[in-house]
């Protein structure tokens, strides 16, 4: 049986000095800040049954534990720097362990974000990481920042995730081989931290936010912390390659308002168009851009055409089960 020390021990303490003058093993990490840099802070929490289905497979649950908070420093466009995680188990078991800390390593050295501490409890399983990173205090893509006039863009695709989990409940009927790729986005999000670094490192941005709750509600937290409002091209809206084999009601409703996407969504002046088709191909994530920050509040949806439209959204909460 392994004890709390052994566990943490066996999966949690790496070999090998990182970047912080002192890592797991005291009472507290201790974390020297580049000089001139301000800390950019985010905690996110993975709990069973709300977030992810009983008995997941802990390779992928390591990944996405610290992709969810990867993409909230891509969202402010800090560099990661280190991480701490807080995990709740009901039984200390060693293949479990493994796989869960093989995933969860295999994305930090990925971004070379450091492992510094945590604390370890026996319950119900319930995963919570907190992340530290570094941006110049004056480039941190805020949410109170957009201003009326700005091109909106957002990084990747949207709306498989979501795809997925209609799938997994029956909602939607598709092909196991659909399925299973709609599912690799929900159960491996790719947090995009090169682009959020290019467009805080080149000032090409003003606001931006990751989107884990869809992107219309997160779009809207910008609008509200912005005091503005926006209009949307909803065939603009980039669906993931499988959504895009389904109908346009449900594609509009998913890529507008899916979740999981952990794509960014981020507002810009239109004299940065240029350069930030330029970042997205040198970061090799696509970009596309979707609508336009107005000053008149609200969110407003357009077809392609530029007609109106009434995208019903409300039954595609993520999170209202
Ligand atoms: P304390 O009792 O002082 O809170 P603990 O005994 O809980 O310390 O933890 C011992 C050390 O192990 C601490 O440095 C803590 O940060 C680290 N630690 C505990 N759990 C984890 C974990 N899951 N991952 C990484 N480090 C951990
Ligand atoms: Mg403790």
């Amino acid at each position: 049986m392994l004890s709390e020390f052994d566990l943490i021990k066996q999966f949690f303490v790496r070999p090998g000095a990182g970047r912080a003058e002192l890592g797991i093993g005291d009472d507290c990490a201790l974390l020297r800040p580049t000089p001139g840099m301000t800390m950019a802070i985010s905690s996110d929490m993975l709990v069973e049954d709300r977030h992810f289905f009983a008995g997941e497979d802990p390779r992928r649950l390591g990944h996405k534990s610290l992709a969810v908070n990867l993409s909230d420093l891509a969202a402010m466009g800090a560099r990661p720097v280190a991480f701490t995680l807080a995990l709740a188990l009901p039984v200390a078991d060693a293949d479990w362990l493994r796989a869960f800390s093989g995933g969860l390593f295999a994305l930090a050295d990925a971004h070379g974000c450091e492992l510094i501490g945590g604390d370890t409890t026996k319950g119900p399983l319930n995963i919570c990481i907190t992340i530290f990173g570094e941006v110049a205090s004056s480039r941190a893509l805020r949410r109170d920042a957009a201003r009326a006039g700005d091109d909106i863009w957002v990084s990747g695709t949207l709306g498989d995730a979501r795809l997925a989990l209609a799938g997994l409940r029956g909602e939607t009927p598709l092909a196991a081989d659909a399925l299973a790729q709609a599912a690799q986005r929900m159960h491996l999000p790719t947090p995009r931290v090169a682009l959020g670094l290019a467009l805080a490192g080149q000032g090409l941005a003003h606001a931006a936010i990751d989107i884990s709750d869809g992107l219309a509600g997160d779009l809207g937290h910008i609008l509200e912390r912005s005091g503005a409002g926006a209009t949307l091209d909803a065939d603009a809206l980039p669906a993931g390659p499988v959504l895009a084999t389904q109908d346009i009601a449900l594609r509009r409703a998913y890529t507008a308002a899916g979740g999981d996407d952990y794509e960014l969504c981020f507002t810009a002046p239109a004299a940065q168009r240029e350069a930030i088709l330029a970042a997205g191909v040198a970061c090799g994530t696509p970009v596309a851009r979707v609508g336009r920050i107005e000053a008149e509040r609200g969110l407003r949806f357009v077809d392609a055409a530029g007609a109106p439209l009434d995208l019903r959204l409300g039954g595609f909460d993520h999170f209202v089960v």
